[in-house]
């Protein structure tokens, strides 16, 4: 049975592919069974009036950890008082202080709280993320952590992309001796990992004082053996090589990338990389080293921009913001940031011919403003005037 949908009097519809932004001017848009049918008029079974305003894709947010339970607002108190992240990470905080509280939450717990997290991200336009186990970092609670995204992506509108992350910290039961965690990864957990079948992607921590390049590499090949897609946490604080290991893998994505080296960029470009860049942290953990988006974006990589949404580093789930750093602090024009967190944030995933963009047969994932162009997204800063937000063809937000 048809389930059809038609939005007129689009002021201005924005949409970016590989190319670059495109834009029509007072179109409309058709939607049958959750896809784009068309960019014309067309009847629908209902019919929604624009008013004028601006229509764009739905925002693709390629890197978050949801699945936490504490909030970390102590550790804010004390970055504000003047301590690094590192120090933080030294007395007992950072990753491993939300380890405890995961391993505690029953799976219903845990599911509550990502359901709300997850209202939020619809709220603010974002219809597909990444969602990241790694708050467990032992074998049934990264399995859980991954059970609790596929239950709230089976009951929440938005779609959750599920990634492992059991290398996103070594455990205290295994502070003396990394070598026997990384065997735990390889050999118990991601092969229990696929036996459960939620995860896409497998992610590591690839940085000075958590896992080497050689221990990335084992971690993601074995991965890879099993099904699981490889994607890095790469050259965030130090240039650790993690942007070469992620070219050499060839990784989907290559994230953060603060301290990316030439030859790193190098390595990303020669293999297709998309660099997914977090400037949301580097603001939240209050530095100015914010990634060099120009200069990758002149040597021809793919950028894309995510909210890296944890409780430690980036308490932050809104891409309007996200778009107003890169703009302000990353030397990106507005239309640049506007691909990057659309058509971009769906290619960081191998998902950019399904979302990211308003094409014929892509899903109809798309936000109705209450603006006029895009240049006003990152101009409202911390107002995210949004009227409705769609979600395969259905209104999933209004405000
Ligand atoms: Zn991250």
């Amino acid at each position: 049975m048809s389930n059809s949908l038609q939005l007129t009097n689009i002021g201005e519809l924005v949409t970016a592919n590989s190319a670059g932004v495109e834009r029509y001017q007072n179109s409309s848009l058709c939607i049958e069974d959750g896809k784009i049918s068309s960019i014309s008029d067309r009847n629908g079974d209902r019919v929604i009036d624009c008013g004028g305003k601006m229509v764009t894709a739905g925002f693709v947010d390629s890197h978050t950890h949801p699945v936490f339970y504490n909030k970390r607002d102590e550790e804010y108190r004390m970055r504000l008082a003047g301590a690094t992240y590192e120090e933080i990470a030294e007395k007992g905080g950072g990753i491993i202080s939300s380890v405890e509280g995961v391993r505690n939450a029953s799976k219903e717990a845990l599911v509550e709280k990502v359901m709300q997290r997850m209202d939020r991200f619809i709220a603010v336009g974002t219809t597909t993320i990444e969602a990241k186990s790694g708050y467990g970092l032992n074998t049934d609670s990264e399995l859980k952590s991954l059970s609790v995204i596929d239950e709230v992506n089976q009951n929440h509108p938005i779609d959750m992309v599920p990634t492992f992350m059991g290398a996103h910290a070594f455990p205290k039961e295994f502070s003396n001796d990394h070598d026997a965690y990384i065997d735990l990864i390889c050999n118990e957990m991601i092969p229990a990992v696929t036996d459960q079948g939620v995860a896409i992607f497998n992610d590591v921590f690839c940085e000075d004082k958590y896992f080497t390049v050689d221990q990335s590499r084992r971690i993601l090949e074995t991965g890879r053996e099993h099904g699981l897609k490889p994607r890095l946490h790469a050259d965030e604080f130090v240039d650790s090589g993690a942007a070469v290991l992620a070219g050499e893998i060839n990784a989907f994505s290559a994230d953060h990338l603060m301290a990316v080296s030439e030859i790193g960029i190098r390595s990303i470009v020669d293999n297709d990389v998309v660099a997914t860049l977090l400037p949301g942290t580097t603001f939240f953990l209050g530095k100015s080293t914010y990634a060099p988006a120009r200069k990758l974006i002149d040597n021809k990589v793919t950028v894309a921009l995510a909210t890296d949404f944890n409780p430690g580093s980036s308490h932050i789930q809104s891409m309007p913001f996200i778009m107003t750093l890169a703009c302000m602090h990353m030397e990106m024009t507005v239309e640049e940031a506007f691909q990057s967190v659309t058509y971009n944030g769906a290619k960081a995933l191998g998902m950019e011919n399904e979302i990211g963009s308003i094409e014929v047969g892509k899903k109809a994932d798309l936000i109705l403003w209450d603006l006029d162009s895009l240049l006003d997204i990152p101009y409202y800063v911390s107002d995210h005037p949004i009227k409705l937000v769609i979600k395969n063809g259905t209104i999933v937000f209004q405000a």
